[in-house]
């Protein structure tokens, strides 16, 4: 009766990797809107640096340091060796 496993090995496949996309999950919002950065927010949200406005993705992060910096303030990684040189 355990049919589990059928589609796991199909996952992946040709599509890029959507869930790498950081889309602002666990930034703090109210905090950042407050803050007076409502625009970074969205832009964040939809995926972008806030800084370049080119688009972010978690693959192009060197260390976890850099991700962590990402999901707080959503700057790329060329931005952020910018910003922390
Ligand atoms: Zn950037």
């Amino acid at each position: 009766m355990i049919e589990l496993g059928v589609s796991t090995a199909q996952v992946g496949g040709s599509n890029p990797p959507v869930s790498t996309i950081y889309k602002g999950e666990g930034m703090n919002e109210a905090i950042m809107r407050a803050l007076g950065f409502g625009k970074d927010v969205e832009k964040v949200k939809a995926g972008f640096c806030p800084q370049c406005e080119k688009p972010a993705c978690m693959e192009e992060f060197k260390d976890e340091l850099s991700r962590k910096e990402y999901k707080i303030g959503g700057m790329c990684q060329a931005c952020q060796d910018k910003f922390f040189e």
